[in-house]
């Protein structure tokens, strides 16, 4: 392929269909980290709905009774700070960062909408998803709900 110079850009029109196809898999479902951390949560002894699409974001996996929601989010596509997955493609350089930025934005907002309607939130990144400490961090994530009794208690 001919080496791409700085303004060559217009050399690749539109999203062709390649491009296309991996937009769509920002949203993914039933990606394998998402499943490698269902498959965890599931030998954990937990149980949990999948993709609620009532709530904002459509998180992956919910746990209902808890009011607790888990995203599970691609490195590249949801910008892992620092990750060495969050890399930015060198061509059409403007158009990638404006995705990217829209993307985080996104997410950022859905997490907020998830908090105020009283949802507690997790997000478990791609490169997190076979981490030996995740299971751990599930269980304080899930256990938290303590949180809500004791504050139904102080207040009497
Ligand atoms: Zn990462």
């Amino acid at each position: 392929m001919k080496k791409l110079r700085k303004g060559d850009d217009i050399a690749y029109p539109e999203p062709t269909e390649q491009r296309r196809r991996l937009m769509s898999r920002v949203k993914s479902r039933n990606t394998s980290p998402e499943l490698k951390v269902r498959k965890l949560l599931h030998a954990m002894g937990y149980r949990f709905r999948l993709h609620k699409c009532d709530l904002p974001g459509t998180p992956d996996i919910v746990f209902g009774p808890l009011k607790k929601a888990i995203f599970v989010h691609g490195c590249f596509w949801h910008r892992h700070d620092g990750c060495r997955k969050t890399t930015t493609p060198t061509t059409r350089r403007e158009f990638w960062v404006s995705k990217f930025q829209a993307n985080v934005l996104r997410d950022e907002r859905k997490m907020h909408e998830l908090k105020e309607i009283g949802w507690d939130v997790m997000v478990v990144w791609e490169c997190e998803s076979e981490a030996p400490t995740l299971a751990r961090h599930l269980t304080r994530f899930l256990r938290r709900s303590a949180r809500k009794h004791r504050r139904r208690v102080e207040r009497g």
